[in-house]
């Protein structure tokens, strides 16, 4: 049996230590409605408004009240799409951007990087005069392809069209935070995606933007922008967490472990390999059966894998971000996604390695 077997990190992470301890403090220490005058109210209130100090000044934001805390980063996107009229996004949008945008233009990526090109974005200045949004994610969920939001945020100031970036699978994995603050108007971030709950997360807007915009409406909380009691410990372990998880990206063990599989397995495919990827993510197709094969034989043996994102995965039906890839209907059926923790170790990797090369010699005797 695996040490650590759970490598589907960008679908959910385990809470982990601090974000959990922050949790059961705030919610034993300050757990009365931050709206209410009395003073232990007021203490919750400063609690709140400190920890969304600190996330605007990760984030390079001088104005803490651009932060709202929400729900996980589906709310979050959703609010902004439902918001704007003529956007564009890119191909590879997580389905919670997709399917609310008014999308005027999307935005394809290269088959072999998983990544925009900058002279489409270019292009699109040119050709779309109504262009409001354009949203285009930090870092995919599926290949790990990390995105130029940083340039498109610059090109998106210099065409006075807003920018709005998916940083959900960029948060707690990677650096450079501060440069949302310099290069994009909308953000969106969720907590148990780097190791906090479930049910928290948060989005930035643009400074002094549209009153009227709001995420639900019946009560001042958040700045007018998300009526609603607020959920302090969950707020307060998403910031815990968020302390805890910046690290510096270290590929090595994963490119190591796609060698090997290439290796040990013949025909094994890597999707996005070309690209700059997460450090923790490796999607590939294998040669034979379907990967819900694979996945269940996996399972049995201590291993939780992909086949795609998680919000796919249920469907049963291929996904988007497969078919940007260029991959056919046949590979598609054979995709396995692997992301790992920042807890996952060499040892862990070669488990993994070692099941699917069992897995693959087991299928291969029964050609
Ligand atoms: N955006 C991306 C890129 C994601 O990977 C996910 C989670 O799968 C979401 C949005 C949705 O996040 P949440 O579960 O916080 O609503």
């Amino acid at each position: 049996m695996p040490g650590n077997g759970y490598f589907d990190h960008n679908a959910t992470t385990p809470i982990c230590a601090a974000a959990r301890e922050a949790w059961i403090e705030t919610s034993e220490r300050m757990w009365h409605n931050s709206s209410s005058l009395y003073r232990e109210a007021g203490m919750a209130k400063l609690r709140l408004e400190d920890l969304r100090e600190e996330l605007a000044d990760a984030l390079g934001i001088d104005e803490p009240e651009r932060v709202i805390f929400t729900s996980g980063a589906t709310e979050a996107n959703n609010a902004v799409m439902r918001y704007f009229e003529n956007v564009a996004i890119s191909e590879i949008e997580h389905p919670c951007v997709r399917e609310t945008a008014h999308a005027l233009s999307i935005l394809p990526v290269s088959e072999t990087t998983g990544v925009v090109e900058l002279e489409m974005v270019e292009a699109l200045f040119l050709t779309k005069e109504e262009l409001s949004l354009i949203s285009v994610m930090a870092a995919n969920n599926e290949t790990g392809s990390i995105q130029p939001w940083q340039e498109i945020g610059v090109k998106c100031r210099e065409a006075g069209v807003l920018f709005h970036c998916d940083a959900a699978q960029w948060f707690g994995k990677m650096d450079e935070l501060e440069s949302f603050g310099e290069s994009c108007d909308f953000v969106t971030g969720s907590a148990h995606k780097f190791g906090g709950p479930k049910g928290v997360g948060f989005l930035t807007i643009p400074e002094d933007f549209d009153p009227d915009f709001a995420l639900a409406s019946g009560g001042p909380q958040e700045h007018q922008r998300r009526a609603g009691t607020e959920d302090l410990p969950g707020i307060a372990a998403m910031m815990a967490a968020f302390r805890e998880k910046r690290l510096e990206p270290n590929s090595g063990l994963r490119d190591q472990f796609e060698t090997d599989l290439a290796e040990k397995i013949e025909g094994v495919k890597f999707v996005g390999q070309a690209g700059q990827r997460l450090w923790n993510t490796s999607m590939f197709v294998v040669p034979r059966e379907s990967n819900l094969k694979w996945l269940v034989r996996l399972s049995r043996a201590g291993f939780s894998v992909s086949t795609g994102s998680a919000c796919s995965a249920g469907k049963g039906n291929p996904s988007h971000v497969m078919e940007a890839m260029g991959l056919d209907f046949d590979s598609m059926s054979r995709v396995i996604r692997v992301s790992s923790g920042h807890d996952t170790t060499a040892d862990d990797w070669s488990a993994l390695l070692g099941a699917l090369v069992e897995c693959d010699r087991e299928f291969l005797s029964l050609e």
